[in-house]
């Protein structure tokens, strides 16, 4: 059940319109509340899960400063959502954002799957979530052997076979932490090389539970009430054959939350929303962090970095209404910093004059 933590705060103007309005209550949005919250603004953080993002549904956090010894994804993803609402944000879970909407008054009002919500300033903290492969069988068996979370079904696996799909960090740490329950994990990859950190690279590699299956895709997971096996085929051989597995889980990459953003803020080809180096999108007000923002590392220490960002950036515009004046025909304007307008088509962050932050 979803949770609502309340604590009051004076609101500026109106008093239904929250100073900033953040979507996505994972480690960039938790810390953009953090800081937008100890800055005294009102805040409201909409997440359409748990809080937590990702982290929350993973089992060991071995890469995050200060926890030498590790700490579970969803300990960390608590101490978060704790610490935004000990300084007052507002947190919704299991509330999905719809839609997001400029108005010429300057607002922005945030439709979810409940209610309308007004806010002077949004920051978009959607995250990513797990790419599905599309092959026969997946979807049919999802809760029946179909699998994106080793952390939630790993214990249903207890001295059973399974496969994970993919190379990365995500697959090959997921895959090691099915050990603990499986007799054996079978790591289906398109390469004979993992993507992986070498860390986990070298567990993988040292585990006797572990079994490589290099050169290969999945092609069909198979199976009658629940899954028998996994179909994969060698792309270099073309030989294809079933792995006798009881669970799959694919790990083949993320796609962003960003489908409601469509026509809103500029996006890149794959959906990552495209900032400037002050995480501010291309439509002035609103601001970005986390996975789902166009980055070069898809890691926490990022995620909050990011964050922390965008909260004090948002509050420096909500300071200074940093916007241009809307341009002829009531258009809302791009970013161009308090004074000079960009040129039309300047990307945000191209080191026009407007580019500038004011301190
Ligand atoms: P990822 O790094 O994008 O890896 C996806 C893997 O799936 C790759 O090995 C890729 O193969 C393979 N793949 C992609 N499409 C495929 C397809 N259609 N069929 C078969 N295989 C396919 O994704 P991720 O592992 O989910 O990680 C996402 C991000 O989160 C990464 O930036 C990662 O570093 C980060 N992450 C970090 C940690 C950590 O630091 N502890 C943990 C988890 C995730 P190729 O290698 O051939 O492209």
């Amino acid at each position: 059940m979803g949770l609502d933590i309340r604590i009051d705060l004076p609101r500026t103007e109106q008093s239904d319109t929250y100073d900033v309005a953040i979507v996505g209550a994972g480690p960039s949005g938790l810390t953009a509340g953090i800081y937008c919250a100890r800055g005294r603004r009102s805040t409201v953080v909409l997440e359409r899960n748990m809080a937590g993002g990702q982290i929350a549904l993973t089992e060991l956090v071995e890469n995050y400063p200060g926890f030498p010894d590790g700490i579970s994804g969803f300990d960390l993803a608590d101490r978060m959502k704790r610490q935004a609402a000990q300084f007052g944000a507002e947190l919704r879970e299991i509330t999905t954002v719809a839609s997001l909407q400029p108005h010429e008054d300057g607002c922005f009002s945030i439709t979810t799957d409940q209610e309308s919500i007004r806010s002077r300033a949004v920051i978009l903290s959607p995250g990513v979530e797990a790419k599905r492969s599309g092959i026969p069988g997946e979807a049919e068996f999802i809760g029946r052997g179909v699998s994106w979370c080793a952390t939630c079904d790993g214990a249903l696996y207890k001295g059973r076979t399974v496969a994970v799909v993919g190379g990365g960090d995500a697959a090959v740490e997921e895959g090691l932490f099915l050990t603990k329950f499986a007799d054996k994990v079978y790591v289906v990859h398109r390469r004979d090389e993992l993507r992986a950190a070498k860390i986990a690279q070298e567990r993988a590699f040292a585990n006797p539970k572990m079994e490589f299956v290099w050169d290969s895709v999945p092609r069909r997971v198979v199976g009658d009430q629940m899954v028998e096996g996994l179909e994969v085929q060698n792309l270099k051989t073309k030989e294809v054959r079933t792995l006798p597995v009881n669970g799959v889980f694919f790990y083949i990459g993320q796609i962003p939350n960003t489908a409601f953003l469509q026509g809103v803020v500029e996006r890149d080809e794959a959906g990552y929303i495209l900032t400037d180096e002050l995480m501010r999108t291309s439509l002035c007000g609103v601001f970005a962090c986390g996975d789902a923002r166009s980055n070069p590392l898809k890691q926490i220490a990022m995620a909050v970095g990011e964050g922390a960002l965008a909260a004090v950036q948002a509050q420096r515009y909500l300071d200074q209404l940093e916007c241009p004046l809307p341009a002829a025909g009531g258009q809302r304007p791009a970013w161009g910093g308090p004074t000079v307008p960009a040129a039309s088509g300047e990307r945000p962050g191209s080191g026009g004059a407007g580019d500038t932050p004011t301190p």
